[in-house]
């Protein structure tokens, strides 16, 4: 197991300096471990399972910013939608529609990330981010009031080339810059990029990256 007490100060340090907000991807790991971090004074944590999630939330203290960054089913939504402090892979106009739905009963606006595909391996989830506009061919974000779409979030392939990793970082980087441009030009809060894990946050943070999730550099393997 690594020795949180060591690492995270050097993760820390390094992702703040860089002006990005680290999120703590503690899947899968105990409350104790999160308590140990929550004790160092952190506080962005993040999950991809809705059962989890809803378990650590009721059971540790409220100011702990619960990011969800996995696959989310639109039937579990509702389950996360009172307290969520941002969901990072919105990829379906149906699921942003659910979302708002579920903020707008929790008379909240629940922020989302808008997920693109820009890894070389396939995968059934994440937008195209040849055509970033298409999200928005029947969809105004100023409808839904029960949603803030603050940014995008993308997973480079996993390997070991590091041009390929900043080559895929810096399409998402664009991609979060021609939406600014075409869909959000008056909105300041459209304002995150979340790429970057343990193999490769350091180079997500070269290209621009406002959080990075990292999991087993801090908690050891899963
Ligand atoms: C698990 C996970 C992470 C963290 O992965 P590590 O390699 O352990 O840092 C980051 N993002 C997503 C979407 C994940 O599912």
């Amino acid at each position: 197991m690594a020795d949180l007490t060591e690492t995270y100060p050097l993760i820390q340090r390094e992702v703040s300096s860089a002006g990005a907000t680290l999120v703590a991807v503690s899947k899968t790991k105990p409350m104790e471990q999160i308590m140990e971090l929550y004790a160092l004074g952190h506080r962005d944590f993040g999950e991809n399972r809705v059962a989890e999630l809803v378990e650590k939330q009721a059971a540790l203290p409220k100011d702990i910013n619960w990011h969800f960054i996995g696959h989310l089913q639109r039937n579990k939504v509702k389950a996360i939608a009172s307290f969520v402090h941002l969901i990072h892979a919105v990829d379906s106009p149906r699921l942003l529609r659910e979302i708002n739905k579920q903020g707008v009963n929790n008379q909240r606006k629940i922020p989302v990330l808008l997920q693109y595909h820009i890894a070389e391996e396939s995968s059934k989830y994440g937008l195209d981010p040849d055509h970033p506009e298409a999200f928005f061919a029947d969809l105004t974000p100023q409808e839904l009031p029960g949603v803030i779409i603050t940014g995008v979030m993308g997973m480079a392939t996993y390997t070991d080339h590091d041009e390929q990793i900043a080559g895929e970082f810096k399409q998402l980087a664009e991609t979060f810059r021609f939406l600014k441009n075409n869909q959000f030009p008056d909105a300041t809060s459209f304002s995150e990029i979340s790429m970057g894990m343990s193999g490769d946050y350091p180079i997500a943070l070269q290209h621009g990256s406002s959080l990075v999730r990292v999991g087993s550099l801090l908690f050891g393997q899963r």
